[in-house]
Parts: C-alpha cells; sequence; structure tokens
C-alpha cells in the first residue's frame, strides 16, 4: 500500500522536532503538522542533561543548546533560611560517560527557535496552523484528517505510522481513546522568568525551598536570566499570582524589583500522569503526550526525547531495512517503565520539599521519601526489551548506555566521537572479530558497524575501559544501548543468533 508520508507527526513543540529530525536522518518521508504558527512562548525547558545532549549529536543540534547554555553549579534542598539540608550536589567541571557535564541550562526561546529553521531547512514537510482532527488506524498504516485553522479547510492524509508528540492534552490520545495512569501530584505552582538588569549576584545552584510559608524552587538560569517557581496553595486565588506586584514581593527575599524584569510568566497545574500505552496499533505517543511530570528533576523533555531516540531508529528499520514490526513493540516495553520512573521520581522530590517544609528537624523525615527525592539524580537503565535474553543483565552491561568514545587533549574532550560507531548497531571490540559465513547476510541487512578500539582510546577512557573487561565484543544499538557482549560464558555466535531471534525479517 502507498503512503503519502512515512511518518507523520502531530504536534512540533521540542520532542516532535527532534523526532522529525532523526527520522529525516534516517531517509523517511516525514510530515509534521503543528496548530500553532510560533513555537511556545511561556517559560518551560530550562534544562539539559548529558544525555539530552548526547542525544541531540545525532541531529547535529547539540551546538544549539551549547552555544545558549550554563554548566549548572549544583543542585540541593534548602530549608526556610534558605540554608542547605545536607550537602548539595555538585554538577560542575566535570563530564560524565556520556561526555558532557551532567546539567546545562539554556534559554528555551532561543534554542525552539534555532531548531525551528533546523526544520524548515529539512526535508521535511511542516505544515503549521494544521490541527489533527481524527483518525483512521488500518492494518496497512494510518488516514488522518487536519483542519487549516486559517481558512478551515481540511485534508487528509496517509502514512505507514503516526506519531502524536501533540504535548499534554493530545488529541492523539484521546482520539485512541488511551486512558493514563495518575500517579497523583496535582498542585499549582506559578513559574516566573526574570531578567536581570544589572550584575548577577546570585548563586549558581538550583535550590528546592522547603519553607512552610511558600514551598518553591530558585534556577540560576543562563544568564541574564534567573526563574523561580512558586506553589499557589488550594486557599489561594491563582489569578493573584498574575500580579506582576505578588510577584515582586515571592522574589523580594533574593532581588529588589529594579534588579530586574519579569520577561515571562505562567500558572501550570504540575501533573503526574502515564499513558496506559505509548503505542496503539501504527499509532504512537512521545513526549507530553506519554508521560507528564513536576518539573523538579528537570526531565520531563529529555524523557521524551529519550521517546523519540528509542522510537526513530526502530521505525526505520521496519520501513527502510525490512525488519518485522514486532520490533516495534518493544518501544512500550522499554520506555514506559523508564519514563514511569521520572514521573514518581519528580513527584517524589516535590513530595519531600513538602516534607521537609512541614518538619521540624529535616532528620524527621521518613528515609523511603529521602531516597525517592535524591534517588531522582540517578537515572535507572533499561530493563526488558530488545536485549540478550529479552532482559538487561549486568554481566554483560545489557540495557546500560555504552559511554561516548572522544578524544582528550590537556584532559579535556577535543571531539565527540559517537560517529565512530556508524548510524545502525555497532560491533566493538578490542582487536578484529570474524564473522561466520551464515551471519553476514543478517549483518548485511542490520546496517553494522564494526569498530576496533586502539589501546590508547582505550586507555584515555576510563569508562570505556571498565566496560571493555566486562566482555570481548559489544553489541551497540543505534541509540547507544548496549544489547550484550561476548565473552568466556557467551559467545559471539550466540549473541548474534539472539539478536537474529529478536529482530526478524519480513
Ligand atoms: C515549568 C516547567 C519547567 C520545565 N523544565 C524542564 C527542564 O528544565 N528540562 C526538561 O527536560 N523538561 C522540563 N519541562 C518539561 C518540558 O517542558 C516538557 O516535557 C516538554 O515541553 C514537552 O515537549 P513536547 O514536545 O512533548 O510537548 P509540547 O511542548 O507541549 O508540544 C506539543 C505541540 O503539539 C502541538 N499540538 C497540540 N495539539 C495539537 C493538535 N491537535 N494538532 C496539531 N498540533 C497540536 C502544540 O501546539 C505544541 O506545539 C518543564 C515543564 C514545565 C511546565
Amino acid at each position: 500500500m502507498n503512503h503519502d508520508y512515512d511518518i507523520g507527526i502531530v504536534g512540533l513543540g521540542p520532542v516532535g522536532s527532534f523526532a522529525a529530525l532523526l527520522l529525516e536522518k534516517k531517509g523517511l518521508k516525514v510530515l509534521a503538522i503543528d496548530k500553532d504558527q510560533d513555537i511556545y512562548s511561556l517559560p518551560r525547558a530550562v534544562s539539559i542533561s548529558d544525555q539530552g545532549l548526547r542525544m541531540t549529536q545525532e541531529v547535529n543540534i547539540d551546538d544549539i543548546y551549547i552555544e545558549n547554555s550554563t554548566e549548572v553549579g549544583g543542585a540541593g534542598f534548602v530549608d526556610k533560611d534558605l540554608n542547605f539540608i545536607g550537602d548539595p550536589i555538585e554538577l560542575k567541571g566535570f563530564t560524565t560517560p556520556n561526555g558532557w557535564s551532567p546539567m546545562r541550562f539554556f534559554h528555551q526561546p532561543y534554542t525552539d527557535k534555532k531548531i525551528r529553521q533546523r526544520l524548515e531547512q529539512s526535508s521535511i514537510t511542516i505544515l503549521l496552523e494544521t490541527e489533527l482532527v481524527s483518525v483512521i488506524d488500518e492494518i496497512e498504516g494510518v488516514k488522518f484528517n487536519t483542519k487549516n485553522l486559517v481558512d478551515s479547510t481540511e485534508k487528509q492524509y496517509s502514512c505507514k505510522y503516526l506519531i502524536g508528540a501533540d504535548g499534554g492534552s493530545s488529541a492523539l490520545r484521546k482520539l485512541l481513546e488511551i486512558t493514563q495512569e495518575d500517579l497523583n501530584y496535582n498542585r499549582d505552582w506559578v513559574v516566573v522568568d526574570v531578567e536581570l538588569t544589572g550584575k548577577n549576584r546570585l548563586d549558581d545552584k538550583a535550590i528546592q525551598i522547603c519553607d512552610k510559608e511558600r514551598i518553591g524552587t530558585f534556577i540560576p538560569s543562563h544568564l541574564p536570566f534567573r526563574r523561580w517557581e512558586f506553589i499557589i496553595y488550594d486557599d489561594e486565588n491563582k489569578k493573584d499570582f498574575q500580579d506582576d506586584k505578588k510577584i515582586q514581593e515571592l522574589i523580594g527575599r533574593w532581588l529588589n524589583p529594579n534588579e530586574y524584569k519579569i520577561i515571562r510568566k505562567a500558572i501550570y497545574q504540575f501533573h503526574s500522569v502515564l499513558a496506559h500505552d505509548f503505542k496503539k496499533g501504527n499509532c504512537f505517543l512521545i513526549g507530553d503526550a506519554a508521560h507528564q511530570n513536576p518539573p523538579f528533576m528537570g526531565e520531563g523533555m529529555m524523557s521524551g526525547y529519550r521517546d523519540a531516540f528509542n522510537l526513530a531508529w526502530k521505525i526505520a528499520y521496519v520501513i527502510k531495512n525490512n525488519f518485522s514490526s514486532n520490533l516495534l513493540d518493544t518501544y512500550q516495553e522499554e520506555r514506559r517503565p523508564h519514563a514511569k520512573f521520572v514521573v514518581e521520581n519528580s513527584a517524589g522530590i516535590g513530595e519531600l520539599m513538602e516534607a521537609y517544609a512541614n518538619a521540624d528537624d529535616p532528620k524527621d523525615v521518613p528515609s523511603e521519601l529521602v531516597a525517592k527525592g535524591y534517588g531522582s539524580f540517578i537515572l535507572p537503565n533499561l530493563d526488558e526489551g530488545l536485549f540478550y535474553g529479552g532482559k538487561a543483565d549486568d554481566s554483560m552491561a545489557a540495557g546500560q548506555f555504552f559511554p561516548q568514545i572522544a578524544s582528550y587533549k590537556d584532559g579535556l574532550i577535543e571531539e565527540h566521537q559517537d560517529y565512530l560507531l556508524g548510524d545502525g548497531f555497532a560491533f566493538l571490540s578490542k582487536q578484529e572479530i570474524e564473522i561466520s559465513e551464515e551471519h553476514k547476510e543478517f549483518l548485511d541487512k542490520l546496517n553494522c558497524c564494526f569498530v576496533t578500539l586502539e589501546k590508547d582510546v582505550i586507555e584515555s577512557n576510563p569508562w570505556v575501559a571498565g566496560f571493555l573487561e566486562l566482555g570481548d565484543t559489544f553489541i551497540i544499538r543505534p541509540d547507544k544501548y548496549i544489547y550484550g557482549c561476548s565473552s568466556n560464558n557467551v559467545s559471539l555466535d550466540e549473541l548474534i543468533e539472539d539478536l537474529k531471534s529478536r529482530m526478524s525479517l519480513n
């Protein structure tokens, strides 16, 4: 069956835009629509993680984030007098195994505008002021109807797969009748971005303010910007928080009104919800359409980027390389539990803030709450999915992100070298490997890249060296997750046989 497009994407927020660029890079014909003309203007994402930056390398938009961002100094919880409860976490001056600093603050209007320009320069067909109105999911593909919001004309398009990146109130999620799991954090907050008019005198650590009078968050965004977020209690009138005088009063303990101007503010209800299905038929949900969390971890958009990164290569293998569409079922299997961790732990930070604020002594706060709040700083590996034996396995690092290969100068990264792993699966080892004749055809279809790492490259990167102690040849998926590695326990042939059984050809 012929389709107008390989892929339709509903929503060109940050997650839909990233997905569109990834799929275009894979050589797919993409149509992306958005009901709005312009990028979103209210205060939202402000931080990008090391993993986020690594993913954006894939479509060369890492530079957009880097040229307009600042390393985060650290993070922690403070009491009502703004004294740290326990030690803050230091986040500056080092890189992680992903090859980037743990977190950077960026200015979203700048990055989103630049990313939109990249989209406009691409081969992606973009229809703005165009809304999704209905969808017909058939065995061979999806038909969907759109409405042009300027002249009210309706049109139908067909595609093999349709991706809903249409945000928290996702129309596609509703049309598909996908329900959501509510994880019970639903609170109103006001979020304010200010531009400093003079020299900055505020600290570079993000703080969660555990003050019973008003719980809040301070974010030392990319200068000259600073952000505050404050809870609005149930007995308060939300409208009062739209008044600049009220905002100046709240920020008053940090800055005088003549030291800044308010550039944007918004009142949100922070939710913690998760779609029950991330995939239904030939349709997928990614980003806020699939999961929403309070922003305390700074991981909502990151979670959406992970969705796109997980899904794009799988779709490409099915459409371009003729692999069975069963591969696409691993999207929900792998992504939903991971996204749930982010939703739960983001809400966990909110709960911990409230518990610290209400406690006479922080030591009285139950250790499970503390663990949940601080546990959010370490993201889990993937568990079940496309891995050797179908499950993550620490002994062969299956389910873990392979560190980024990089070249170093004077102890600093000179070049990020993920590109050495190619566009498909990578076989990475310390010495050249032999592939049996019977596996060659399969590996050709898999578009494999064979990488032999020189001793000095391994020795320059302690993380890569650490992984290579676990085994001989690593199979690394296109999204840099480790499928498994050969060792005395599992031969390379067994590893390839297992992969073949999970990625069947049509
Ligand atoms: C205060 C705050 C701070 C945050 N801070 C961070 C942070 O620091 N780091 C981080 O990673 N995340 C953060 N987040 C979360 C992050 O902003 C969201 O997860 C992210 O914006 C989701 O992107 P998205 O593309 O999935 O959805 P959206 O950005 O909501 O985009 C959805 C798009 O779909 C379009 N659309 C909707 N319906 C239709 C339709 N029917 N037809 C066509 N188009 C449609 C919309 O116009 C919109 O452009 C924060 C969130 C908030 C509220």
